[in-house]
C-alpha cells in the first residue's frame, strides 16, 4: 500500500472515490505548487472559499462547527463542479452569539475587506468564478458586500455568495421539531444532522439538548443578542438529529449549489 493509500484507509467511505480522483488532480488550491497551479486555473474553473466562524454551538458541538461544515461541504461542491478549494477562512461575523464563552468575531467591514482582497488576488491569477460558501449565516451580509465590490471592479468575474441553497425549504421535509426562526438554524435538529453526516466524529449526541427558545417579537427588527432568549446557544431539539436527515439536506443543497455554479461556468465560457 502506497503512502497515499494508507492515508486514505482512515477516510470515510463516501469520500474515497473523490479522494482517489484527487490523488492525481488536487482539489485543494494550496495543495498545488507554484509550478502546477497555473495549469489548474482557468476562467471556467470555480475557486471556492469555505467561510466559517468560531462560535458557541451548545454542549454537543465544538466552537469550530461552522469551519468543519464549510470545509467539507466546499470539497464536495468542488468535486461536483471541477473546482478548487481554498484553505478555510475560520473566522466570521459573530454578533448574535458574541457574548457566549469562546465566540470570536470579525466585523462585517473586516470580513468584506478579506473577501475583496482575496478576490483581487484570485483575479490576478486568472480566476473568474469565485464562490464564497459560508456555513454561518451571519457572514452573508459581508460576503454579499464583498461580492458587490468585486463586481464593480471586475465585471468579467463572477462572485457567488452562498449558504446551503434552499436549506430551510428542504428542512421542512425532514424536521420533526418546529423551526425556531424562518432562516436561522443553529445547533438544532437541522445543523446537528448536517454535522452527523459531514463530521460525526465531532458530535457528542449524549450531550444534545432539546430546547424551545421563544424569540422576542422585535428580534428581526432591532439588534438582539441571542443571550436574550437562550442560555445554551441551541435553537431547537438537537436530540432529533440523524445522519439520514443530514445526508438528504447536504446532498439536495449541493445539487442546487452545483447547478448555480454550472450556470456561471456557462456564462463565463460564453464570453471568453
Ligand atoms: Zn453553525
Amino acid at each position: 500500500m502506497g503512502r497515499e493509500e494508507k492515508q486514505m484507509a482512515g477516510v470515510d467511505r463516501g469520500t474515497v472515490g473523490v479522494m482517489a480522483e484527487s490523488s492525481k488532480l488536487h482539489m485543494g488550491y494550496a495543495e498545488e505548487t507554484c509550478f502546477t497551479i497555473g495549469k489548474r486555473i482557468a476562467a471556467d474553473v470555480p475557486v471556492i472559499l469555505p467561510v466559517g466562524a468560531v462560535e458557541a454551538h451548545g454542549p454537543h458541538l465544538p466552537l469550530e462547527t461552522d469551519n468543519l461544515l464549510a470545509a467539507r461541504y466546499a470539497r464536495r461542491l468542488a468535486a461536483l463542479v471541477n473546482g478548487l478549494v481554498l484553505p478555510t477562512l475560520p473566522f466570521g461575523q459573530v454578533f448574535s452569539l458574541g457574548d457566549f464563552p469562546g465566540s470570536l468575531s470579525l466585523s462585517n467591514e473586516t470580513l468584506t475587506r478579506i473577501v475583496v482582497e482575496l478576490g483581487e488576488g484570485l483575479y490576478r491569477q486568472g480566476v473568474r468564478i469565485f464562490v464564497l460558501f459560508s456555513a454561518h449565516l451571519g457572514n452573508l451580509t459581508a460576503l454579499k458586500e464583498g461580492a458587490r465590490e468585486l463586481w464593480a471592479r471586475h465585471r468579467d468575474m463572477c462572485t457567488l455568495h452562498m449558504f446551503y441553497p434552499d436549506l430551510q425549504k428542504l428542512a421542512a421535509n425532514v424536521r420533526e421539531s418546529p423551526a425556531a426562526h424562518v432562516s436561522y438554524i443553529h445547533a438544532c435538529e437541522i445543523e446537528t444532522s448536517l454535522m452527523l453526516y459531514l463530521a460525526p466524529e465531532h458530535v457528542d449526541m449524549a450531550k444534545a439538548l432539546a430546547e424551545d427558545p421563544k424569540l422576542p417579537i422585535d428580534a428581526d427588527y432591532t439588534p438582539t443578542p441571542w443571550s436574550e432568549f437562550t442560555q445554551t446557544a441551541v435553537l431547537g431539539n438537537a436530540r432529533l438529529a440523524t445522519e439520514e436527515k443530514g445526508r438528504y439536506l447536504i446532498e439536495e443543497t449541493l445539487k442546487r449549489a452545483a447547478a448555480i455554479v454550472e450556470y456561471e461556468k456557462e456564462r463565463v465560457r460564453s464570453v471568453s
